[in-house]
């Protein structure tokens, strides 16, 4: 039996179903947890829809007030929750670390936003005012790269909108949410925060509830497609952040000895599994055999292996399924490019892919074209500057981009031609809960984090009074 409850109306409970978490370092069995029935996912919203109209008549301050002592919990409670995150998702430990105190930073940062009335005319004759109101109950979905601090995008804003909250993690990491509602349980009030797992089977029921005003996803464009639909009914509101296939773009004036570390934990970082992770490699020719020499001696020397032993500096695929894509994929970009480093499974128990550079690729390839999610990076040639930014340009995805270049006044004219949510220039991937962050085409719909991601918690309610 598992030690690890679901968290419904304020109370721990069993699941109606059990499932086993698997460690992907090792492939053994971590956990038994418990798996919620539709029943309890009833229950859960019950709970939530209950739980909104005093939580939502609370000041500002008051919900604040919470958000600060979960934010101390997680910080308490880090070096518990990492060691759990690395068992459970596969990364490295100090990555573990930096992911659950970055989750306390993200959640510590809602609290210096506020949604004061907006006052748009104040006159003899007229007062209209524009409001921010709660929708009601949000179902949170999270995907198996980030679990912690993705849903730190979604719970502090929610609950400090005056929202209430159904969060479901992915089935393959659900140990530290679960881990999450043991310790918030008694600064929570009951209902406000409900935490229930799944095997992939109530993320559409969740969405297409008739309870839940709002869904806030994270995952794939595929699964964001479906969510989209299941809202459409009773046209709820959404926010959407899925895949990606970000390209970056080095341009002839950089040092390659400089930029190619950079340009590696750019793609590598959580072993390519990140939303915006350097996806695809665009380097100048006159310095292309450079980068790819670079980038392959930092390949071969990573230390990859379980990410509790010191010194890993990439960890294994988080599941089977991602395994076994990432591997298709680099079977297929063998027959289109040549492998220059990695390219091997690692000969022991583990979901374990050896960073692996494919160059003398190019686009209208799987690996060029589809997103990868994981550690393999196709790096591709070209001589045109109009031409690069047309074949960036060129995918359904539109999340990040970067451009590299020691001249920033050429590099930024050309970011400025990227479709995408965020264009990084001389660095990929860097994330700040202040800066509003979101995809463009079929990487999303909708904000997350900054002001803009506060908001979308809400509903615009305009009052109009004519005065005499
Ligand atoms: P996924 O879409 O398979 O699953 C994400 C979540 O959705 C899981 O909790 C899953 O249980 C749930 N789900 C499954 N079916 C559902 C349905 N019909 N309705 C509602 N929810 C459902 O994604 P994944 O494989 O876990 O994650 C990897 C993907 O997530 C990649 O494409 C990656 O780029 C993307 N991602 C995007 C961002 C971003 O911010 N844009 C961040 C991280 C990951």
């Amino acid at each position: 039996m598992s030690d690890y409850k679901l968290l419904i109306n304020g109370e721990l409970v069993a699941g109606d179903l059990s499932m086993d978490v698997v460690n992907p370092a090792t492939e053994q069995v971590l956990s038994a947890c418990p798996r919620a029935s539709e029943a309890q996912l009833d229950q859960a919203v019950a709970a939530a829809r209950a739980a909104f109209p005093a939580w939502s008549a609370q000041s500002i301050d008051a919900r604040k007030a919470v958000v600060a002592q979960i934010a101390d919990l997680i910080e308490a409670n880090a070096q518990e929750l990492a060691q759990l995150l690395t068992q459970e998702q596969g990364k490295p430990l100090a990555d573990a670390m930096g992911e659950v105190y970055g989750t306390a930073a993200f959640f510590r940062y809602f609290l210096s936003l506020d949604l004061p009335v907006k006052v748009i005319e104040d006159s003899e004759g007229k007062l209209i005012e524009a409001h921010r109101r709660p929708l009601g109950v949000v179902g949170a979905i999270v995907p198996w790269n980030f679990p912690m601090i993705l849903m730190a995008f979604k719970l502090p804003p929610a609950l400090i909108a005056g929202n209430t909250v159904v969060l479901k993690p992915a089935p393959t990491t659900p140990l530290t949410s679960l881990k999450l509602g043991e310790l918030i349980r008694d600064v929570v009030p009951a209902g406000v925060v409900n935490i229930i797992t799944d095997a992939n089977d109530l993320g559409a029921p969740l969405t297409a509830h008739p309870d839940v005003a709002k869904v806030s996803f994270t995952g794939s464009t595929a699964t964001g497609s479906k969510v989209m639909a299941g809202a459409a009914g009773l046209l709820k509101r959404i926010t959407l952040e899925l895949g990606g296939n970000d390209a970056g773009i080095v341009l002839d004036d950089v040092d390659p000895k400089e930029v190619a570390p950079k340009l590696f934990n750019s793609a590598f970082q959580n072993s390519g599994q990140v939303c915006i992770a350097m996806k695809r490699l665009y380097v100048h020719e006159s310095i292309y055999d450079e980068v790819c020499d670079e980038l392959t001696a930092i390949a071969n020397d990573t230390v990859v292996g379980d990410g509790l032993q010191q010194g890993t500096k990439l960890g294994p695929l988080q599941n089977r399924m991602q395994f076994e894509k990432v591997q298709e994929l680099i079977k297929d970009a063998a027959q289109h490019g040549t492998i220059s480093a990695g390219g091997e499974v690692m000969d022991q128990p583990g979901y374990f892919i050896r960073p692996t550079i494919v160059r003398d690729i190019t686009d209208g390839t799987r690996l060029v074209d589809e997103e990868q999610f994981g550690p393999v990076l196709p790096v591709i040639k070209y001589s045109d500057y109009d031409d690069v930014v047309a074949r960036a340009n060129a995918s359904p995805y539109g999340l990040g981009g970067s451009v590299w270049a020691k001249d920033l006044d050429r590099a930024y004219a050309l970011a400025s031609k990227l479709e995408s949510g965020t264009v990084w220039i001389n660095q990929h991937a860097d994330l700040n809960p202040a800066v509003p962050f979101g995809g463009a085409k079929q990487s999303g719909l909708g904000t997350e984090l900054g002001e803009e991601g506060l908001a979308e918690f809400t509903q615009l309610r305009v009052i109009s009074m004519v005065r005499g």
